[in-house]
C-alpha cells in the first residue's frame, strides 16, 4: 500500500439528517439538559450532526412513557394480529426507504454503502417480518399435573425492556432487540451507541408511520456511563438486553443486580477460531477466512479472528491470504465496489494500530498491511500476521479491526484444545470436507455457533449468542422470545365428580 496516498474528498452522501432528537412518547424532543453531542463521519472525522444527548433525566422520562404505554396499553392489550400487521407494514416502509436508510447507516458508521443497501437494510426488514410472524404464535400450555387440577401457563410480556446496542451494526442490532420485544407485546427504551445514533431515529419514525402507538418505543441517544447506566439501574425497567464489550457487560449485570434484579441478556466479545483442516481446498479456505475476518472492517463480535491452519497447508495459505488482503478494495464506502471503509472512530483506529505494533513487537511476521490507509479518516490497511503464537496479545484479545492472525496446528486434538483455550465462546468456523472431522470439531468447540464451510450465515431464525464470557442468552430465532416473556402458571382445582 502507499501509506501516503490520500483518499479523495469524501463523497457527499445522498441523504440528509432529519432526526437528531430523542424519541419519547412518540415525540422527537430535546434533552432535558438541552445538551447535544456530535456524531462524526468516520471518513474524515468531521461532524455529521449534533444529536440531543440524553442522560438520567431523559431516561426517567422515557421509562415513564414506556411504563404508561405498557400499563395502560394499547400495545400489550392489542390483538397479536394487530401488532404483527404493524410490524409487517413497518418492514414494507423500510423496503420503500431502503436506499435512504442505507445511506444514513453508511454515513454514520463507515461501512460500504453496497453492504448497507444490499444486505443490512433488507435483512432488517426480514427480521421484522420474522418477528411480526411470531406475534400471533406465542401461547402457553395446558399441563397434566398431579391431582385434580387444571393447570395452564400464560406467556405474558415482561414489561418495559431496556435495550443498549453498539455501533458495529446499528440497524441489525436494533432489529435483534426491538423485533422480539415488540412481537411479545413489551414496551421499550432503547439506548443507541454514541458513535451511531442516526439510523435508529430514522427507522423509528417509519415505525410510527406504520402505526406503532406512542410510548411503545422510546429512544435515548447518549453515552454509556450516563444514559446507559441510568437505564441499567432504573427500578421501573423490567428487563435488560445489552450488546457490547465484555467489560461493559459486567457493569450492566452489576447495575441490574444492585437495582431491581431485572433479568439481563448479554451479547459480548469474542476471539473466534476459524479452523482450516488439512484436506481443505486452500483457495476456498483463504477466501472464507478472509471474509470471516475482514467483513465489516473486522468489527464483528464473532469475527474469525484466530485463523488456525493445518501445518500441511500453512505456507500456501499464508501466501494466498496475504495476496488476497493486499487486493482488498479499501476506500470511500460510498464509492461502488469498495469492500472496506474506515473504522468507526479514532479510539478504535488507535487501538487497532496499537495491536498491530504489539504483534510486530511480540515477534509475529507482518505479511501485509500494518499501517493506516491514506492520511485522512480512520482507514486501516488490511493486515495479515503469520507465525502467531497463542500467548501473543493479538491472538488473545479482541482487536475489532482488519487484522488477520494466522496460527499453525498439527492435529484435531491440539486445535480443539487451543481453540477452546479462551475466555470467549461466541462462534467458530470449521473448513473441511471430511464429515468425521467436521462432526468431531462441531461437538468439541465450546461456542454458541459453529459455521461449517460457511461463515456469518445470519438468518432471522437461527439463534445467536455466546458460551463463557461471550454472553448470556440467545437472540434471534424462537429462542429470543423467551427473553421477553414471563411465564405465569395458573392452577384451578377440578371439582371431583
Ligand atoms: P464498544 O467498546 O464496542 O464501544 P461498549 O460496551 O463500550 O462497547 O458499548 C456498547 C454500548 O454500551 C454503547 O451503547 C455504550 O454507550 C454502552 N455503554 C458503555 N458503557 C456503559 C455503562 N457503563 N453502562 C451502560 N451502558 C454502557
Amino acid at each position: 500500500y502507499s501509506t501516503a496516498a490520500a483518499l479523495e474528498d469524501p463523497i457527499k452522501p445522498p441523504v440528509s439528517v432529519e432526526y437528531d432528537k430523542l424519541l419519547i412518547n412518540g415525540q422527537f424532543v430535546d434533552a432535558a439538559s438541552g445538551k447535544t453531542f456530535p456524531t462524526l463521519d468516520p471518513r474524515s472525522g468531521e461532524v455529521i450532526a449534533h444529536v440531543a444527548e440524553g442522560d438520567a433525566e431523559d431516561v426517567n422520562r422515557a421509562v415513564a412513557a414506556a411504563r404508561k404505554a405498557f400499563d395502560e396499553g394499547p400495545w400489550p392489550k392489542m390483538t397479536a394480529y394487530e401488532r404483527s400487521k404493524i410490524m409487517f407494514r413497518f418492514a414494507d416502509l423500510v423496503e420503500k426507504h431502503n436506499d435512504e436508510i442505507a445511506a444514513l447507516e453508511t454515513w454514520d458508521n463507515g461501512k460500504p454503502y453496497e453492504q448497507s443497501a444490499q444486505i443490512e437494510v433488507p435483512m432488517f426488514a426480514r427480521l421484522f417480518r420474522y418477528y411480526g410472524g411470531w406475534a400471533d404464535k406465542i401461547h402457553g400450555l395446558t399441563i397434566p399435573a398431579d391431582g385434580p387440577h387444571h393447570v395452564q401457563t400464560l406467556h405474558e410480556p415482561i414489561g418495559v425492556a431496556g435495550q443498549i446496542i453498539p455501533w458495529n451494526f446499528p440497524l441489525l442490532m436494533f432489529a435483534w432487540k426491538v423485533g422480539p420485544a415488540l412481537a411479545c407485546g413489551n414496551t421499550i427504551v432503547l439506548k443507541t451507541a454514541e458513535q451511531t445514533p442516526l439510523s435508529a431515529l430514522l427507522v423509528a419514525n417509519l415505525l410510527h408511520e406504520a402505526g406503532l402507538p406512542d410510548g411503545v418505543l422510546n429512544i435515548v441517544s447518549g453515552f454509556g456511563p450516563t444514559a446507559g447506566a441510568a437505564l441499567c439501574s432504573h427500578m421501573d425497567v423490567d428487563k435488560l438486553a445489552f450488546t457490547g464489550s465484555t467489560q461493559t457487560g459486567k457493569i450492566v449485570l452489576e447495575l441490574a443486580a444492585k437495582s431491581n434484579l431485572k433479568p439481563v441478556t448479554l451479547e459480548l466479545g469474542g476471539k473466534s477460531p476459524f479452523i482450516v483442516c488439512e484436506d481443505a481446498d486452500v483457495d476456498k479456505a483463504v477466501e472464507l477466512a478472509h471474509f470471516a475476518l475482514f467483513f465489516n472492517q473486522g468489527q464483528c463480535c464473532c469475527a474469525g479472528s484466530r485463523t488456525f491452519v493445518h501445518e500441511k497447508v500453512y505456507d500456501e495459505f499464508v501466501e494466498k491470504a496475504k495476496a488476497l488482503a493486499m487486493k482488498r478494495a479499501v476506500g470511500d464506502p460510498f464509492k461502488p465496489g469498495m469492500e472496506q471503509g474506515p473504522q468507526i472512530d479514532q479510539q478504535q483506529f488507535r487501538k487497532i494500530l496499537k495491536y498491530i505494533n504489539s504483534g510486530v513487537e511480540s515477534g509475529a511476521t507482518l505479511e501485509a498491511g500494518g499501517d493506516r490507509f491514506g492520511t485522512k479518516g480512520y482507514y486501516v490497511q488490511p493486515t495479515v500476521f503469520s507465525n502467531v503464537q497463542d500467548d501473543m496479545l493479538i491472538a488473545k484479545e479482541e482487536i475489532f479491526g482488519p487484522v488477520q492472525t494466522v496460527l499453525k496446528f498439527k492435529d484435531s486434538d491440539e486445535v480443539i484444545r487451543r481453540a477452546n483455550n479462551s475466555p470467549f465462546g461466541i462462534a467458530a468456523g470449521v473448513f473441511t470436507q471430511n464429515l468425521d472431522t467436521a462432526n468431531t470439531l462441531m461437538r468439541a468447540l465450546r461456542v454458541g455457533t459453529v459455521w461449517i464451510n460457511c461463515f456469518y450465515t445470519f438468518d432471522a431464525a437461527i439463534p445467536f449468542g455466546g458460551y463463557k464470557m461471550s454472553g448470556v442468552g440467545r437472540e434471534k430465532g424462537e429462542y429470543s422470545l423467551k427473553n421477553y416473556l414471563q411465564v405465569k402458571a395458573v392452577v384451578t382445582p377440578l371439582k371431583n365428580p
